[in-house]
């Protein structure tokens, strides 16, 4: 359990924007950073002191990799668990692959969170076309189908309506493994980030307000709008949740705040995560920063938020074409991933708006 030495290398499984902000924190703390990412020229490997560009399963890569790095990590979940065995036999993976096998399959995860008497949206396990009915019969006709594992971003979700056309909708569920989830009538949707170190001491940064469009993120503020005794709640939850999965690193749990006043988790990122990203400019140390301190086997740092209230806003597609007003504007930083291409959709970076005056 000694703390990784000064200069020492953390490779990163994971080559998008997340990896090429764990890079750049983990450069600023002294590490040498590698990337290994399928995909050429990531966001992450031009940040980074070296990047391997292999596929998942390549054996004689993984293992050259993890030769060259003290200590491995990810930025993605779907890293294929086999791969992550691997590299665990070879080198400390933080978080370890438990903190995968309890997250990276939807059902899997809301039987765990259930487990521990955390609620979630009702659910049931939709195998194939037959099972879909009974689905329906189960938890009504308003609900959400999400394959079980790779989704992300609201990819892998069909929305289904009373008046849905069943018998199609059946078909389209033929080669994969789906959940149905009853559709929950929510007040707000609020996320909590959290480190836990290596000697099992975990910090929270302030609970987060997010507003998703189309299943994507769109803002994230701080200060959330909600009572101090469900924010307690909110981080007593993930806490519990972190602790089982004996997580090492940072987490984010997102959460559905009913008009009742329920909390009910909707799913756990293993990682870093974009409802964290305001943590950049609002906090003393960021989750970046945090969760390569974790990795490291160093102590957290001091999660305090200084700045009075903060809105992140997603650039999405084509909203990476900041305005001059934008980019001169005070209080504003901003936070772009060096995609080559601005797609539809696609996350192409974000800014932080600091506001000196918190919001009602
Ligand atoms: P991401 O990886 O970006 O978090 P995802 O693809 O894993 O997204 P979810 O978090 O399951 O998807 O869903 C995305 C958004 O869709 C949620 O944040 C919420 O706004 C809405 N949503 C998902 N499930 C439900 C539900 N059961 N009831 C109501 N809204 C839902
Ligand atoms: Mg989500």
């Amino acid at each position: 359990m000694t703390p990784l030495k000064i200069g020492a290398t953390i490779g990163i499984l994971g080559g998008g924007q997340l990896g090429r902000m764990l890079g750049l924190a983990g450069a600023q703390l002294g590490f040498d950073i590698h990337i290994f990412e399928p995909e050429p020229d990531c966001p992450a490997g031009r940040v980074a002191a070296r990047c391997v560009t292999a596929p998942w399963d390549d054996r004689a890569a993984l293992a050259d990799f993890a030769a060259q790095v003290d200590v491995i990590t990810f930025e993605f979940e779907n890293v294929p668990l086999e791969s992550l065995a691997f590299l665990a036999a070879l080198k400390p993976l933080r978080p370890g692959t438990q903190s995968l096998t309890l997250t990276k399959d939807r059902l899997i995860e809301k039987q765990f969170i259930n487990s521990l008497g955390i609620a979630t949206a009702p659910f049931v396990a939709v195998d194939g076309p037959d099972d879909l009915r009974p689905a329906l019969a189960a938890l009504g006709p308003n609900g959400i189908l999400k394959t079980r594992q790779l989704g992300y971003d609201g990819k892998g979700q069909m929305r289904v309506t009373p008046n849905a056309d069943i018998g199609g909708l059946a078909t389209l569920l033929a080669d994969q493994v789906w959940i149905y989830e009853g559709l929950v009538d929510f007040e707000r949707e609020v996320s909590v980030i959290l480190a836990r170190s290596l000697t099992g001491e975990i910090v929270h940064f302030d609970v987060t307000e997010n507003v998703h469009q189309r299943g994507i993120l769109n803002t994230s503020r701080v200060p959330a709008a909600i009572s101090s005794d469900l924010s307690e709640r909110a981080k007593t939850h993930a806490a519990t949740l972190a602790v089982q999965m004996e997580h090492v690193g940072v987490m984010a749990v997102e959460f559905f705040l009913t008009r009742d006043g329920s909390l009910l988790v909707n799913e756990i990122a293993p990682r870093v995560h974009n409802s964290g990203h305001w943590t950049q400019d609002g906090c003393h140390i960021c989750q970046f920063q945090q969760h390569m301190r974790a990795v490291a086997g160093w102590p957290l740092g001091d999660a305090t938020r200084h700045a009075p209230a903060i809105v992140m806003t997603n650039l999405i597609g084509e909203d990476v074409n900041l305005s001059s007003d934008t980019l001169a504007q005070e209080g504003v930083f901003v936070h772009l991933y060096g995609k080559r291409e601005a797609r539809a959709g696609r996350k192409m970076g974000h800014i932080n708006t600091v506001i000196d005056t918190p919001h009602k």
